[in-house]
């Protein structure tokens, strides 16, 4: 603290006893107030007890102070709480100043005066006690250093943002490229089953961060079942469409373990009650307007892509090009199937089924091995539609068509190839396999009762003919032509049988 001993101004420039001295102290003096007022800095002598000795008119100016502010005697204590009153230092700044005024410290300070100039106060303790301070304006040094700091500021916050700019960029870029690639594999798939593997492993190389499922509605479209997951993800492998609230909301959603947001049931269903998931997402998978499916994602902090900036809206990229490479194969497979199915039964038409003669006849050549062909026709199927309805037919055929799925013959391919004909190819089958195999039909056929409005619909009956590559035929043609001999020798054995060509056992039933 600063002491005050009554220092009284007039003692602080000491007169000499002889008038010389007096003189000398008086010239001095003149002197010392003729520099001080010459120079354009605001001088103050503060006594050792704290009191104004001296000070030269430049200081109201610079201070900007009214004369009586500022007199002889006037108190270090009173002069800077004025200072701070007025707002040019903090009460606290006063406090720190006064503490080192009593420690005899040089030191300097920045007082800014109501007009908004900033004045530089430089303290230095003087030998004998006491302090003398110079205020300077240093309004425009101060402008400038401000004006440079923030320059150097704006350029450092543009650089930044250019860098983050760039960084976004390149991660789009990167992202981009990604996407591309995956684009380029899925439309390469030629079968979903195909695609689901290129997803499994796009997703796993990709987002090694994630784990993931991708579901796809079954036909009856009351249950999604998972076609392929990546990194063991933890939810149920069939859903159902109210346990996923995207898919109830019909968008993405984002469960947040911080946030106000709700586990689905698909999840929280593999999971103890109180185990919260990590952050997920479940993205509805759309194809020309109607959902069929569901990705759901689970993000781990560890092993996450670096080329990746934002897995979640990534993810849902991914999801929009895998929805759109479903919907795209689901379409070629439609159109695929109107031109090689028949609508009616959904057995193969006439036209898969020559083609596929053709390619079973090559690759059998190629391994010597054989195969056969299977003709077969309802048994006066004429009269049973006369008398019950071309619909009770109708239902019949669907009927016999389904009995021929059944079958357990490896690799068979059944076709309708005309009104109630149907073909068999039956791979790797010698005259004693494809004679097993027309027999078990036969007789499935003949203790068929097929339900039908009104009741069950009297039995039906096929007749058939059997011709082997390459003892029969070693063309589609010659192969069509023995079977269909075959067929019309068991027609006229009385029906209900079958014959193999130029097989003269004649099997009669
Ligand atoms: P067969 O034992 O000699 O084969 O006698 P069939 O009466 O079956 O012989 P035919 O070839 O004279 O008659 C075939 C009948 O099959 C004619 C037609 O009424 C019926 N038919 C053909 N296509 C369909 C169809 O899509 N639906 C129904 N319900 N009947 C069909
Ligand atoms: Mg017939
Ligand atoms: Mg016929």
């Amino acid at each position: 603290m600063l002491q005050d001993k009554s220092i009284k101004p007039e003692t602080t420039i000491q007169l000499g006893d002889s008038d010389a001295r007096a003189s000398d102290d008086r010239t001095g003096r003149k002197m010392l107030v003729q520099v001080l007022d010459a120079l354009e800095q605001g001088i103050i002598f503060w006594s050792d007890g704290g009191r104004c000795s001296l000070n030269n008119d430049a200081v109201f100016d610079v201070l900007e102070l009214e004369k009586h502010a500022l007199q002889r005697g006037s108190t270090l204590v009173q002069f800077l709480t004025a200072g701070a009153e007025r707002g040019e230092f903090t009460p606290e700044q006063m406090k720190t100043h006064l503490s080192l005024y009593a420690a005899q410290k040089t030191f300097c300070y920045d007082a800014t005066l109501p007009s908004g100039r900033t004045v530089s106060a430089s303290v230095r303790p003087v030998r004998d006690g006491g302090h003398v301070v110079a205020y300077t304006d240093v309004t425009a040094e101060r402008t400038v250093s401000r004006s440079l700091a923030t320059a150097k500021a704006d350029a450092e916050e543009a650089q930044r943002r250019a860098a983050e700019v760039l960084q976004h960029e390149r991660a789009r870029q990167r992202e981009a490229s990604l996407l591309a690639q995956l684009d380029e594999w899925l439309q390469s798939c030629k079968s979903l089953e195909e695609l689901y593997r290129v997803v499994t492993a796009f997703m796993y190389k990709v987002l090694p961060g994630t784990q993931g499922q991708l579901f796809i509605y079954t036909h009856g479209r009351d249950v999604l079942e998972q076609v392929c997951a990546w990194n063991s993800a933890l939810s149920e492998t069939r859903v159902t469409p109210d346990s996923c609230w995207a898919l109830r909301r019909g968008r993405s959603y984002t469960y947040h373990p911080d946030e106000l947001s709700f586990v689905c049931d698909h999840v929280q269903e593999v999971m103890s009650d109180d185990v919260t998931p990590d952050t997920y997402t479940c993205v509805p998978i759309m194809a020309h307007g109607d959902t069929v499916g569901l990705m759901h994602i689970e993000f781990r902090s560890e092993g996450d892509n670096p080329e990746v900036i934002d897995s979640s809206a990534f993810t849902a990229r991914c999801a929009e090009h895998i929805s759109m490479a479903i919907a795209n194969v689901k379409l070629r497979d439609e159109l695929q199937d109107q031109s090689t199915r028949d609508p009616l039964t959904g057995l193969y038409n006439r036209r898969y089924f020559l083609d596929e003669l053709r390619k079973e006849l090559s690759q059998t050549a190629s391994r010597q091995g054989n195969f056969a062909l299977i003709t077969l026709d309802a048994d006066r199927f004429k009269s049973f539609n006369d008398d019950h309805g071309h619909d009770a037919g109708d239902a019949v055929l669907e009927a016999l068509a389904e009995k021929m799925l059944a079958l357990d013959a490896g690799g068979l391919t059944a076709c309708r190839v005309g009104g109630e004909e149907f073909s068999l190819i039956v791979p790797n089958a010698d005259r004693t396999r494809a004679g097993a195999v027309i027999e078990e039909l036969r007789q499935v056929v003949e203790d068929m009762r097929v339900k039908y409005i009104g009741g069950p619909l009297p039995k039906v009956t096929i007749s058939a003919g059997v011709s082997i590559y390459p003892t029969h035929g070693t063309d589609p043609q010659g192969l069509i032509k023995a079977a269909d001999v075959a067929l019309y020798e068991a027609k006229d054995a009385g029906r209900n049988c079958w014959r193999v060509a130029d097989s003269h056992s004649n099997i009669m039933f």
